[in-house]
């Protein structure tokens, strides 16, 4: 469900006409809906709500840290799930009180946690023997005490693309279940620290509802161990992973909703008398974002038609990285008697690996054509580099009829200006030459 539509012939993010944000902006840029990222919450924290379950979100800003993004669903009620103190100090910046993030990943700097001890975070989730250690001997020396989950690895198979499988022994995240006694001993006698919850997050993407299954069965067996040897675990997180339709037949048979993901939950641990937290990312705003970008140069060979667009691998790099796929519709809408042709829509820069789709059957698009990637929300502007020296893109969130550049296109100044010559290189660019 998501609010980028045809109206009468032109694609519309909610009630704005893509067409006129890139004639005051220029392509290639991320445009993102306010309706949709709403909906998308509510759809989700409601279906657990619904069933009874005490729970809490926890927005996964991996999947989208824009500061209007965050602050649109901080207003909704959500808190923050974040991999590092650049993260944090954006959902604080959008309005999310420390009191409500959630302190993730597998490798914190000890300079990152002495931050989020500072500043008082909600939780951190430790995924080592040695962040243990080093959190403990961080908050005793702050005089803090550090509340932590123990993120366990239950080895499943989240059947999701192997880069983004999380859950099983090979992977690098989380400690083996089958150590979860072992190291919950640990956590209680070392000072500064108070284990307060289980944490598990298998993979993203997930299509099918058993990988969950199989995990929450897993932790709920965890949970009554831990509370036999006289572990008080109150509180259980159980990241992320929803999965979203990226093309129009998984439209017909869409990846689980939330109201069937919100049963297993129920099921599985419904009685076990704990506050529940939730990280989703993905699925509530990948379908509320597209890419925008222009038909540079029509290449029509034998057997293909080559798009190249103003936008490449570094704007949105999930084909390249995951063989993802992203639904590509002219914004314009196609006459249905437009002849469809088999089109290879790549980007500008010098990678073979720079292709968004093959042999993708299109209506003829022709140069100076605008297109619009669907799916876009999530892990697209976050991935972003300047590859090429190309300069970050726009971001813009509509609201209705408005919108706003919530992310302004980098100026060239910006991107140089990042860069210094070295002391012993003449200093005086002008001399460079
Ligand atoms: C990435 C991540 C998430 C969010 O994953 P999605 O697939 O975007 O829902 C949640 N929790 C943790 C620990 C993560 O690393």
């Amino acid at each position: 469900m998501h609010h980028f539509d045809y109206i009468d012939g032109e694609m519309h993010a909610e009630n704005v006409p893509i067409q006129q944000i890139a004639d005051e902006i220029g392509t290639p840029f991320y445009v993102y809906s306010t309706a949709t990222l709403v909906r998308h919450y509510q759809v989700f924290a409601g279906a657990l709500t619904a069933l009874g379950l005490d729970s809490e979100v926890f927005y996964a800003i991996k999947a989208n840290s824009n500061l209007s993004v965050i602050a649109t669903l901080a207003a909704e009620g959500a808190g923050a799930d974040i991999v590092s103190e650049g993260e944090m100090r954006r959902a604080m910046a959008a309005g999310v009180p420390a009191s409500r993030i959630v302190y993730s990943g597998v490798g914190k700097s000890e300079a990152e946690l002495t931050f989020a001890l500072s500043e008082n975070v909600h939780q951190i989730n430790v995924e080592s023997d040695s962040e243990l250690e080093t959190l403990s001997r961080l908050a005793s020396s702050m005089g803090k005490t550090a509340r932590i989950a123990i993120r366990v690895n239950p080895d499943v198979d989240a059947k999701t693309h192997a880069k983004i499988s999380t859950g099983k022994k090979e992977n690098k995240f989380g400690i083996d279940i089958d150590r979860a006694e072992e190291i919950y001993a640990r956590a209680a006698a070392l000072p500064g620290i108070e284990p307060v919850s289980v944490a598990v997050h298998i993979g993203s993407q997930l299509t099918e509802l058993e990988p969950y299954r199989a995990t929450f069965v897993r932790v709920a067996e965890l949970v009554r161990r831990l509370r036999e040897l006289g572990h008080d675990i109150r509180h259980l997180d159980l990241g992320g992973g929803l999965g979203i339709p990226y093309t129009a037949a998984q439209s017909n048979s869409p990846p689980p909703a939330p109201d069937d993901y919100a049963r297993v939950v129920a099921d599985t641990l419904g009685d076990i008398g704990c506050k529940l937290a939730f990280e989703p990312g993905r699925m509530i705003v990948g379908n509320a974002g597209m890419l925008i970008a222009k038909t540079l140069i029509v290449k029509q060979g034998e057997a293909r038609r080559f798009l190249v667009l103003d936008a490449a691998m570094n704007d949105l790099i999930r084909p390249a990285l995951y063989e993802g796929h992203h639904e590509i519709k002219p914004v314009k809408e196609p006459n249905p008697k437009t002849p469809v042709q088999a089109h290879d829509v790549v980007g500008p820069v010098c990678e073979t690996g720079d292709t968004f789709a093959t042999e993708r059957a299109l209506p003829l698009i022709n140069e100076g054509e605008l297109v619009a990637f669907g799916s876009a929300g999530a892990y697209g502007a976050v991935m972003a580099s300047t590859y090429n020296s190309r300069p970050l893109i726009p971001e813009v969130l509509v609201s209705d009829d408005q919108f706003s550049v919530v992310r302004p296109r980098q100026t060239y100044e910006m991107l140089l200006g990042m860069d210094r010559i070295a002391d012993w290189l003449p200093a005086d660019q002008e001399n460079a030459d």
